[in-house]
Order: structure tokens, then C-alpha cells, then sequence
């Protein structure tokens, strides 16, 4: 007889993908020990929170928690981005953290839910049994054996498991430092030779990050000390004002920013979620957000695994099909930002890759004026394909345009095979949701209908 795993999942890192891959599935039933490696609070990048974050921490029932510790709102930016100054406001406000004490709340919130938490410890072997892994936990001075049915990897950029990663596109790297002084809103800045972020911090401080081509950087290394290359891309690019330019920042740090994704296949009873899994490029100040998306996701695919095993496979190509769509959705996201600076040194054309701007047909949407009648598309076919449910994964009848490969299984929460159960079905519109409505109408899936059977 095979002894019963202590844990469904064991998660390494406590970042926003660990915690919240614990939290939510804690809220699905599983029993998750959680491992990170640094006592917190501890410093991290990433201190701009997108609107969008905030609304997946809202559906995980924190919202309010995030409220309370009372982070600025980030709705203005000052920004030059291949022309002059201006200050542009943002309609979606997003916060600008404290990433140690916003990290350090989604851990207590993980294991308010359930989650158990050993802070500071980290894997220190594993090996594979029949069904799942025994490992080996432990710090300097205490050590510990337990068994999972699977172990994911949510280190982040450290990527505990070392699962094969590819980047994507042209290498960059981000050169980084505090100054003492605090500006009014964030500022982004291009540059010939890539662009500068700076974020106001806690305690009236700031960030300034340099974004630089790794090959360029290296260059500029063998020349100058990493602090020089630094302080002379800060003096140039105008985003200290001049009374700023003389104060002393703190030490220089220069970490990887390039875009990477996992390949796959992964071995099995092994994952990753967050940036251990995908990560974006900085441009988007997006990659908290992307970190727990892939978080919630992969807290149905393990449900799934675990409890309806007939599903597990499908489950598994749906979460690499949805990484891979996250991935190209924020390449052309970056690509389109690039190539809108105007600027046309090699930093800037290795990154526009302007062939795929016409590609992204949400963004170029015009309003549509919405039919009374719907039916389903002439050259529409039903397939069987993962879909997302509330708890897990499962195969769902998918309408799929075959023309363009356009799918979607869902209108308005409900299930477009039960709404157009036959191929002449016509259903009013007066009932659904309009942008889904205009998406699907968009994308060949469905056309409007001349009259319906009132
Ligand atoms: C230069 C730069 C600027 C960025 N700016 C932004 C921004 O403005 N907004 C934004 O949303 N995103 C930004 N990002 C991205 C953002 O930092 C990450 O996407 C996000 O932190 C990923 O979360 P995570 O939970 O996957 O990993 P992390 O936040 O990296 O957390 C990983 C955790 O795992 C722990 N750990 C590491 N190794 C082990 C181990 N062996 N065992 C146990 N624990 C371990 C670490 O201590 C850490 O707590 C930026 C990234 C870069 C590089």
C-alpha cells in the first residue's frame, strides 16, 4: 500500500502566483503547503499594479484588504515617448505598491484560506515516486520529509525546478536603483537606446530603471562600471529634473527583463505558474497580473488532475494553449508600443516587429451596430475543446469559425451549443451581452438573422 501524499500540491515562492495559486486552491478544497525561501518582507520589482490585477484580487475576495493598506493610486504619468513631455491620465488606474507589503498580505491571505506556509525554507532534493514526489524541505537548521501529488514552481526568475525556458524576441536587461527624491507621478522616458521608468517608492523615494539591449549592455560594461553606463543613461534622457541630477542614488542592480515561456512538456506531477512559468516584457507593467492569471488557471487544472482525472490531458493543453496566448498577446501589446515611439536605432527595430500590428483585430474594433436576430455563422462547425469552468477544466462543445480558426464555447455565461441547439436556431439579441455579442459577430461565429420565430 502506497502511503497517502501530505499535501495535493507543493508550491515554491511566495510571490503574487504562489500565494495566490495556495489561496485559490485552498478555496477549491486542496491542501497546499506553500515554501519560500526569504523571511518576509522582502524587497521585489514591480511596484506599478494594473487595474486589471486589482479585479482578480476583487473575484479572490481581497480586494478590501488591498484597500486598507491604502497604496497611491496611480492615474497620472508623465511620459515622452519619442516626442515631448506630457502628462497623460489613465481612466483604469492601477496602485503603486509597496511589493513587500503587498506580497507579505497575499501570504497571510493564502493562509487565512487554508494554505500552510514554511517561510524561510526551500527544496532541498526530490525524488519522483508512482504517484506524485517525496521531498526533502528544510533551512540551515531544520530539515523535513513530505510527500505531494504535485510540485509547481513559483520562484519566479530564480525558476527553483529549472524547467526549460525560451525567451522570446530581443534580450533586455533593466538597470536599477533608488533615489532619494519622490516625483509627483511616475515617468516613463524613450531614449535612442532604450527607455528609463521611474516610480515613486515608499518613504518619499524612487526608482529609476534603465532598459537596455543585453548585447549593447555588455558593450557599454566593458568600457565603464555598471553604475556609470547607469547614472550617464539617467543624466541623458531628461527624467530627473535639473535640481535632481546631482543627488547620490543607491547601489546599481542590473537583473534579466527579457520576455521568456516555458516549453513544453513539462515532466510529470511537475508545473510552473508566474514568471517561473511566462514572463513578459516589463513595457506593460503587467506582469503581476499576468502572474496570477496563470495562477488561477493553474489551480483548475490541478483540480481537475486531482479529481477528474479523465480530464487531466485536456486540462493540461489548455493551460499551455492559454500561456501561449497570453505570451503573443503581450508581444504584440510591446511590439505596438515600440514601434509608436518612432524612434529608428536598432534597440527600437529589434523590438517593433510592426509586420503583426495589423494582426491584433480588438484593437482596431470600430463600435457595431448590434441585430435584433442572431444565428450561427455559414462556415461554423462544433468541436469538443477544454474550456474553463469555475472549478476545473473540462471538454465543452466549441464553436469554432473555419475559416479563421476563431473559437468560443461561452455567450454570456451560457453555453452557445444550448442557445443555437440546431443550425437554423435565431435567437434575440435583446438578452446577451453587446461586446460579446459584437466579438462573435466580429469574428464570423455568428450573423445576424433577417427575422426570428417570435
Ligand atoms: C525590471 C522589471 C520591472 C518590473 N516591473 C513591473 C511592474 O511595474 N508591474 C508589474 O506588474 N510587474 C512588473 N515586473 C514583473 C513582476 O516583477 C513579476 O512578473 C512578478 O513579480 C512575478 O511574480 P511571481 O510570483 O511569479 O514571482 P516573484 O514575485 O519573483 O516571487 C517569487 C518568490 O519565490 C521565492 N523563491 C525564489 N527561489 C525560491 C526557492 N528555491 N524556494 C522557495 N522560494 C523561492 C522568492 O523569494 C520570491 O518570494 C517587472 C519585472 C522586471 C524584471
Amino acid at each position: 500500500m502506497t502511503a497517502r501524499p501530505h499535501y495535493d500540491l507543493v508550491i515554491l515562492g511566495a510571490g503574487p502566483a504562489g500565494s495566490v495559486l495556495g489561496l485559490r486552491c485552498a478555496q477549491l478544497g486542496l491542501r497546499s503547503l506553500i515554501v519560500e525561501r526569504e523571511p518576509f518582507p522582502r524587497p521585489r520589482l514591480g511596484e506599478s499594479i494594473s487595474a486589471g490585477c486589482l479585479q482578480q484580487l476583487q473575484s479572490l475576495g481581497i480586494g478590501e484588504a488591498i484597500a486598507a493598506l491604502r497604496f497611491p493610486v496611480a492615474d497620472e504619468i508623465g511620459i515622452r515617448w519619442g516626442s515631448e513631455w506630457q502628462t497623460r491620465h489613465d481612466p483604469y488606474p492601477g496602485l503603486l505598491v509597496d511589493r513587500g507589503a503587498f506580497d507579505a498580505l497575499l501570504l497571510r491571505m493564502a493562509q487565512a484560506h487554508g494554505a500552510e506556509v514554511w517561510q524561510p525554507a526551500r527544496l532541498l532534493h526530490r525524488s519522483q515516486m508512482e504517484q506524485g514526489w517525496r521531498l526533502r524541505l528544510g533551512h540551515d537548521t531544520t530539515q523535513r520529509d513530505v510527500q505531494c501529488r504535485w510540485l509547481i514552481d513559483a520562484s519566479g526568475r530564480q525558476r527553483a525546478l529549472r524547467l526549460p525556458l525560451r525567451h522570446v524576441g530581443a534580450s533586455t536587461w533593466a538597470m536599477h536603483a533608488e533615489w532619494p527624491q519622490l516625483p509627483p507621478s511616475p515617468r516613463l522616458a524613450a531614449t535612442a537606446q532604450g527607455w528609463l521608468w521611474r516610480v515613486p517608492l515608499p518613504a518619499g523615494m524612487s526608482r529609476i530603471f534603465v532598459f537596455k539591449d543585453a548585447t549593447e549592455l555588455r558593450r557599454q560594461r566593458a568600457a565603464s562600471s555598471l553604475a556609470a553606463a547607469y547614472r550617464q543613461a539617467v543624466v541623458d534622457s531628461e527624467i530627473l529634473d535639473q535640481g535632481e541630477i546631482s543627488a547620490d542614488h543607491g547601489r546599481v542592480l542590473a537583473v534579466d527583463a527579457s520576455a521568456a515561456q516555458i516549453d513544453w512538456p513539462l515532466p510529470d506531477g511537475l508545473l510552473a505558474v508566474g514568471d517561473a512559468a511566462l514572463q513578459i516584457d516589463p513595457l506593460a507593467a503587467s506582469g503581476v497580473q499576468v502572474a496570477i492569471q496563470t495562477a488561477l488557471l493553474a489551480a483548475l487544472v490541478l483540480n481537475t488532475a486531482l479529481h477528474y482525472s479523465a480530464d487531466r490531458n485536456a486540462a493540461l493543453a489548455f493551460y499551455q494553449q492559454a500561456l501561449c496566448d497570453t505570451a503573443n498577446r503581450h508581444r504584440r501589446f510591446a511590439q505596438q508600443h515600440y514601434a509608436a515611439a518612432g524612434i529608428s536605432s536598432a534597440f527600437w527595430r529589434d523590438r517593433s516587429g510592426t509586420e503583426l500590428e495589423t494582426q491584433d483585430t480588438h484593437a482596431a474594433a470600430s463600435p457595431l451596430e448590434l441585430p435584433r436576430w442572431l444565428q450561427l455563422g455559414e462556415t461554423t462547425h462544433w468541436e469538443d475543446a477544454p474550456c474553463a469552468l469555475t472549478d476545473r477544466i473540462a471538454l465543452r462543445p466549441t464553436l469554432v469559425c473555419t475559416d479563421n480558426g476563431q473559437r468560443a464555447a461561452f455567450l454570456g455565461g451560457r453555453l452557445l451549443r444550448d442557445l443555437f441547439p440546431l443550425a437554423g436556431t435565431k435567437v434575440p439579441s435583446t438578452q446577451l451581452p453587446g461586446e460579446a455579442v459584437a466579438n462573435l459577430l466580429r469574428s464570423g461565429l455568428l450573423r445576424s438573422a433577417l427575422a426570428g420565430a417570435d
